[in-house]
């Protein structure tokens, strides 16, 4: 890894994000060690930004967050296919790669920093009753502000999915996609079938565990549940959760996806750059372009047009308000809003939904010291381990049922989160040193956080004003539907159950009695003093979805069909959170992602083959750069997922159809390599091979027979080369003017599912 590359993220302090100068010592020192990292800060491994983009692009995706990080990185795969990201925040503060720093970037000038409408029924005590919403404004978006936290819901939330007809989405369906991202380090000790391993996106543990952690995994156990893994054959039980993270530090959608692939040239990133509305043709209902506003200065405006699609990967605040700028929407929003009406889609911004939470906090026979000092600093500079490698106890979560569920369905109401030992701001540094330094008799304080996984309470999103950079109107209805205080209600006394049991009550576990403020009439610890309680202090959740849910043809609530194309627009999808017709029963993340990776299939079966002659009398190629005589193409044939791991695998001989075409003369292609390479690249695993090398002419099919001795390890890299002086258009290799198919001949005896060609 290289770090000779100028620095240019520089992004909040450590020291503001813990509340200024009475960390500045300390946490200023801190900040110098962790960027001086070189796998943290990763200078030169990040994509630039562009600040003059293309004209014209195949495809523009808004928003690289999540799921816009996967979705360009995918798409960008076809060498000939140019992609435009567009991110209206910056790039990853170094700070937000340490995992124990999660929560000290919310509120920053990273986070969005939403704050709903004031609610009826929930956020009460909050200022205005307004709930706070953080959702990142930076690239790889919320995936840079979230716990890390690697849950794909359960098997029943797909099915349900599709049994409201959205066809290709039940468990069995998505599966794929969830394995295709997956790099799980730890699959021995995962659900066999349910993994999968040499994707972009490592999923694993956190390297260190408190000792509670442990505890409340007994805890669960006392309780009669089974620890297990929870992307597994069950969804019911405790766990120490695998997280988005790789050697002690996180791995947000845009590490993962966009790093790897940063030197594509036909991927272009522009960062600071907001889109404030979509075109569309008025006439054919097309979408065309975006208009775009740079640096947050809305008299910059430009627009960029889009040759083939452009996908809306806002998330679920943002991609309704995107919608309904470019005039997309229910018409009386519009109207009122002052945007002119493109098409009536009563659909946009309803539905809106989210988890919901309240914090049990208890005190524990512990003095409250900071978890962050020298001795844990050291131990993570140097070895990437400690409580700065982790989350503390929110790495533990249980998934569980409250008396309203049929344990039967595995398929839980409550999700579990805790709070505790987060080594996340300090002083001095010293060890010891207190929380709070004018109580010296005080008890380190822990939380158990039910939340609610079936929400019925709907909100939804609606515009402000037709200012493109004012925040949308969030009205966000928590608690709405008496369903949901109830099971919230059952799933505090279930915390406090939970607290009761002998190994938590080793930690000497006690309710902390205060009563919350506005609450003090209730008898504490009864219903109704826990309803107060809730919807006094509501935990706002930040798993937001269903804002553009997806429906099939005939739903008239639908905002995109099960292909994620939006209703009555042509050319137009959203990739993201916002079209779980029903949000996920856990983290949503490994769902936005997995929508992400299934999304970049739909677009690359609707638009793979089309239009591939004709590139070079159109603009594009005037960007190309001429390159003559030897042109290289290499990339990832195929990859295999672990036939262990993997219900998709087999042994045995696989045939691929590669099929080579291009629109110029040229003397002659060949497989000028083979090169098999195991698992992170030791070429001491080598296990496939091709049988033969073939030489293909213009237009012909190149055959290649690939044995596959342990599919687990393998990944095949090719390379294909020409010699002879080429088209003097051409530009990268063979970008602009070959197509390059692969056809899977033999699904039923597979060594692997194909990957689509990749260039690097
Ligand atoms: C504090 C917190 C903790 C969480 N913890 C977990 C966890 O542990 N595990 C888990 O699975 N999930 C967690 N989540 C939720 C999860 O991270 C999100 O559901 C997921 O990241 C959503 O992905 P997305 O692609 O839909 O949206 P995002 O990741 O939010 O991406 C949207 C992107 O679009 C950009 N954008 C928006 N509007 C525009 C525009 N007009 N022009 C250009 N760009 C635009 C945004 O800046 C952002 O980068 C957490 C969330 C929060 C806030």
């Amino acid at each position: 890894m290289s770090c000779n590359c100028p620095v240019t993220q520089p992004g909040p302090t450590l020291a503001s994000t813990c509340g200024g100068s009475a960390f500045m010592l300390f946490m200023g020192l801190l900040e110098v060690f962790i960027r001086s990292q070189c796998d943290l800060e990763d200078p030169c491994g990040r994509p630039e930004s562009r600040s003059e983009p293309d004209p014209i692009y195949d495809f523009i995706v808004v928003g690289g967050g999540s799921a816009g990080s996967v979705v360009a990185s995918r798409l960008s795969e076809i060498p000939h296919w140019r992609v435009l990201l567009i991110e209206a925040g910056g790039p990853e503060p170094t700070g937000t790669q340490v995992p124990s720093m999660f929560l000290n970037f919310l509120g920053s000038n990273i986070d969005w920093g939403y704050r709903t409408e004031p609610e009826e029924q929930a956020c009460l005590g909050e200022v205005d009753r307004r709930c706070y919403w953080p959702r990142g404004k930076v690239l790889g978006g919320t995936s840079v502000l979230n716990g890390m936290m690697y849950i794909r819901g359960s098997r029943q939330d797909y099915d349900d999915w599709a049994a409201l007809g959205n066809t290709g989405w039940s468990y069995e369906e998505v599966m794929p996609y969830f394995l295709k991202s997956e790099d799980n380090q730890q699959p021995h000790l995962m659900d066999q079938g349910y993994h999968g391993v040499g994707g972009y996106l490592t999923v694993t543990q956190f390297p260190y565990h408190p000792p509670l952690s442990h505890a409340i995994l007994q805890a669960g156990r006392e309780m009669g549940y089974q620890v297990r893994d929870l992307n597994g054959m069950s969804h019911t039980g405790f766990a120490i959760a695998q997280t988005t993270s790789r050697n002690g530090s996180r791995l947000s959608a845009a590490k993962a996806f966009l790093r790897p692939v940063k030197d594509r040239h036909n991927l272009h990133i522009m960062l600071n750059t907001t889109v404030v509305k979509v075109l569309v043709n008025e006439t054919t209902k097309e979408a065309y372009g975006v208009v775009i506003v740079k640096g947050g200065h809305p008299e910059m405006k430009e627009v960029i047009l889009a040759r083939n699609e452009i996908i809306i990967s806002g998330g679920a605040v943002n991609s309704p308000q995107i919608l309904m700028l470019s005039g997309i929407g229910p018409k009386e929003d519009l109207k009122s809003a002052g945007i002119p009406v493109v098409l009536d889609l009563p659909g946009v911004g309803k539905n809106l939904q989210n988890h919901v939470a309240f914090f049990v906090n208890f005190q524990i026979n512990d003095t409250d010291t900071q978890a962050l000092n020298w001795a844990t600093a050291m131990e993570y500079l140097l070895f990437r381990d400690g409580l700065m490698s982790g989350t503390g106890i929110s790495e533990v979560t249980a998934i569980i049922n409250s008396k309203y569920n049929n344990p039967a369905d595995d398929n839980p109401d409550l999700q579990y989160f805790f709070g505790g030992f987060l080594a996340n701001c300090a002083r001095t540094g010293q060890v010891g040193e207190r929380v709070n330094p004018n109580n010296t008799n005080s008890k380190r304080t822990i939380n158990i956080i039910p939340a609610v996984l079936h929400p019925m309470s709907r909100g939804y999103i609606t515009l402000g004003s037709s200012d493109p950079l004012a925040p949308p109107k969030i009205v966000a209805n928590y608690l709405s539907h008496p369903a949901d205080i109830a099971t919230l209600v059952d799933g505090i006394k279930i915390a406090v159950a939970m607290s009761q049991t002998p190994s938590l009550q080793r930690y000497g576990f006690r309710l902390d009695e205060t009563p919350v403020a506005g609450c003090e009439n209730f008898t504490f610890g009864c219903d109704a003093y826990w309803e107060c309680a809730a919807r006094r202090q509501t935990g706002p959740e930040n798993h937001q979805a269903g804002s553009c849910r997806m429906g099939p043809p005939g739903d008239h609530g639908a905002v995109v069909d099960p292909e994620l194309r939006v209703y009555g627009i042509e050319r137009l999808r959203v990739i993201d959170a916002s079209v779980m017709p029903k949000v996920t029963s856990g983290n949503t993340n490994a769902p936005a992602i997995m929508i992400a990776e299934k999304g970049a299939d739909m677009i690359k079966s609707t638009w793979f083959g089309r239009r591939s002659w004709d590139y070079c009398q159109e603009e594009v190629c005037n960007y190309s750069r001429v390159r003559r005589g030897y042109n290289n193409l290499s990339g990832t044939l195929f990859s295999m997922t672990d036939k262990t791991t993997s219900r998709y695998s087999n042994e045995g001989f696989d045939m691929f159809i590669v099929n080579v075409q291009t629109n110029f003369l040229f003397q002659q292609l060949s497989l000028i390599e083979e090169k098999p390479v195991g698992k992170r690249g030791n070429p001491n695993n080598a296990v496939a091979k091709l049988r033969r090398k073939p030489t293909v002419r213009r237009n012909s099919r190149l055959k290649l027979l690939v044995e596959c001795a342990e599919p687990h390890l393998a990944k095949t890299h090719f390379s294909v080369a020409t010699t002879g002086s080429l088209w003097p258009r051409i530009s990268f290799g063979f970008a602009n003017n070959h197509v390059l198919n692969m056809q899977y001949l033999n699904p039923e005896n597979s060594c692997s599912r194909a990957e689509p060609y990749t260039y690097s």
